[in-house]
């Protein structure tokens, strides 16, 4: 039983359809990033255009972006179940719309791959403002997929400690990180079609 003063977010069938549905998740963040929204709304992809400007951001749209193709509130079971089919377990779903939803084997990993998709949404949304942004060719992606996988977790903790300096708090315990690291095996994703 919760506090009686609070009530239970309308969507919390977000929440509740992808625990159910994915066991091995044990954070779900859903927020509503504009630029991810912008995007949304006119069918443009989140694409990898930068490398060593973020890897970890990189790592989120090469994990693969799902689409659940709604605006709707996910409001009551059947479109929770909707919702969880269509994000497929991957780690992060672009909601026509709406917004955006991740997922992660702890909170700081859910939260950190929300920041990372809403920050790739905003240099997509910045760089089609300048011009039509280049996605990176298939030997630069490889580069970054080849990486040390046991390095990743290290620097998914560095940025949590970023995060967390930025809005003056001291990062958790460290051994809260299972951090699955980049697939190698993926086929180069289409440029010109919608995330998925
Ligand atoms: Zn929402």
């Amino acid at each position: 039983m919760g506090r009686a003063d609070l009530s239970v977010p309308l969507e919390v069938h977000i929440h509740t359809a992808l625990y159910r549905e994915y066991p091995d998740i044990s954070s779900v963040v859903h927020v509503h990033p504009e630029e991810a929204v912008l995007l949304s709304v006119c069918d443009l992809p989140l694409l990898p255009i930068f490398g060593a400007y973020d890897p970890l951001a990189l790592r989120v749209a090469e994990d693969g972006i799902a689409l659940y193709d709604r605006s709707i509130l996910v409001s009551d079971e059947v479109i929770g179940s909707e919702f969880a089919a269509a994000m497929a377990g991957r780690p992060a779903c672009v909601m026509r719309g709406h917004g955006i939803t991740t997922t992660g084997s702890s909170p700081e990993e859910a939260s950190l791959n929300a920041v990372k998709l809403a920050e790739l949404a905003q240099m997509n949304y910045r760089a089609r403002l300048v011009g039509t942004p280049r996605p990176l060719p298939h030997d630069e992606r490889e580069h970054f997929a080849g990486g040390d996988p046991s390095r990743w977790p290290d620097h998914v903790r560095s940025a949590w400690r970023y995060y967390c300096a930025k809005v003056g708090e001291a990062a958790s315990s460290e051994d809260v990180w299972a951090v699955t690291p980049l697939k190698v095996d993926r086929p180069p994703p289409d440029p010109d079609a919608h995330p998925s």
